[in-house]
């Protein structure tokens, strides 16, 4: 058997385990003292907090599916919910996707935005491949009104940079594509929206996306509190990790690939030289604040508006009852993006709706990447570099994709399918 080193414990490092432990003796390296990466969550006071995000599962991929039902029971162990998005606007709460609810604007601006629309109905839409960047792309769409009101300052808030320096092809697959046609009937006949990926997703019945990972790792070699710190190339096609601490056929790096440089004592000057290329690359973090809420329906609401940093609360608690275990009211979790100071954050909680109650607070460094013009060209050039020493790439941070966790399982399948 093959011996494997897969670096990293989140979603991509525990299915590329899964995956190749039918046939390859494998053991993952994990720097955190626990396994989970992005996706773990903590339990404060019998409440579950998602400490990123509030990672729910869908996917459009049938193979990603099947792979990720025969690891759990859907019936027993998940719950099916709709998604239910609002967005927070003045004082008003309007439905997302945005541009299917033009009707809950104040009139003037709906008028505005629907003349934009037919505007743009009437002299032919364009193909994504005819704009420049990602704020063209949105104004192209959905006209400028909308873009001003809403599009421009959420996305500015998430990603912390200019919009016009965003190249499409990062955004491929997850960009909102209205058809006209569509958003002005579905304002007329007001039909919910049905098509989006997590129009509808599952949760798992108890500890959140924490027991997906547990599921996951069972069984694995995990190695906890292990940062790898060196790999370097031996003679007869092995590698080494960490000085020789461990001796292996193949790795799989589900790390950051900003730090490779540091890690790969390779003498190979063109590996070396992409390595250096890919190494600022900018990556947003985010704060997330734990709150009890005032209960309502909602799954996620939006906050578009400067007036607020934060740029969305999560309802957590509304997608399992379990979560919501230390207190008589609900539970959700108010996400900033980027670095915020904890007493400004408490301030900000007063101005948002459900009377809400700090419980706990997590930062994470890194959590939303930026893609730059080149990006994608260079990562792929470090893949073929990496792939005769048998060092592949897996993940969100280690391939530089706006990647969720169907699309980290569908590329270690694909990993997976091609080189071992
Ligand atoms: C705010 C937010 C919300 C999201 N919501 C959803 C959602 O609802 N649904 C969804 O499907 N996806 C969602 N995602 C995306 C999802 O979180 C990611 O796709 C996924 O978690 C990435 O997993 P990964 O294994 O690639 O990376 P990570 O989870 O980052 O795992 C990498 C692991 O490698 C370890 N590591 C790194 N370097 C070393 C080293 N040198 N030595 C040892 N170990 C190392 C790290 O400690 C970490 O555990 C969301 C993401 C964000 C940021």
């Amino acid at each position: 058997m093959r011996k494997v080193i897969v670096i990293g414990s989140g979603i991509s490092g525990l299915s590329i385990s899964r995956m190749l432990a039918e046939d390859n003796e494998v053991e993952i390296l994990e720097r955190d003292e626990l396994h989970g990466g992005l996706i773990k969550c903590k339990r404060i006071d019998g409440n579950l907090f998602h400490l990123v995000g509030g990672h729910v599962f869908n996917s459009r991929n049938q193979a990603v599916l099947d792979w990720f039902w025969k690891h759990f029971d859907r019936q027993n162990e998940f719950i099916k919910a709709n998604r239910n998005a609002k967005i927070l606007m003045g004082d008003a709460v309007i439905g997302y996707p945005i541009e299917n609810y033009l009707y809950q604007l104040p009139e003037q601006q709906a008028i505005i935005v629907l003349n934009e629309l037919l505007d743009k109905l009437s002299s032919g839409v364009r193909d994504v491949g005819d704009y420049a960047n990602f704020k063209d792309f949105l104004i192209g769409n959905f006209g400028e009104e909308l873009y001003n009101i809403y599009f421009g300052p959420y996305n500015t808030k998430i990603w912390n940079t200019d919009l016009s320096k965003v190249p499409l092809e990062w955004l491929e697959g997850k960009l909102p594509m209205p058809k006209l046609r569509e958003v002005i009937l579905s304002n007329v006949v007001r039909q919910e929206e049905t098509t989006m990926v997590h129009s509808t997703f599952y949760y798992p019945c108890k500890n959140g996306s924490q027991f997906i990972v547990d599921r996951l790792a069972e069984g694995l070699s995990i190695n906890k509190s292990y940062d790898v710190q060196s790999i370097e190339y031996l003679d007869e096609y092995k590698l080494s990790v960490n000085n020789g601490d461990k001796i292996v056929d193949s790795i799989v790096y589900c790390g950051d690939v900003r730090k490779l440089h540091n890690i790969i004592k390779i003498n190979d000057s063109a590996l070396q030289k992409a390595l250096i290329d890919i190494s600022n690359l900018v990556s947003n973090g985010t704060s997330n604040i734990l709150c009890e809420t005032d209960a309502d329906d909602i799954s996620w609401l939006y906050l578009p508006e400067e007036r607020f940093k934060a740029h969305r609360i999560i309802y957590t608690g509304n997608f399992s009852d379990s979560n919501n275990g230390g207190t008589a009211r609900k539970t959700c979790v108010v996400e900033f993006s980027g670095k915020q100071n904890q007493d400004d954050m408490i301030k900000e909680l007063a101005l948002l709706p459900g009377n809400l109650v700090p419980l706990a607070f997590n930062y994470e460094p890194n959590s939303y990447i930026i893609q730059g013009e080149e990006t994608r060209e260079k990562i792929l050039l470090l893949k073929k570099l990496l792939k005769p020493y048998r060092i592949f790439l897996l993940g969100r941070f280690a391939e530089w994709e706006y990647y969720n966790m169907d699309k980290c399982i569908e590329a270690a399948m694909d990993l997976k399918r091609l080189n071992f």
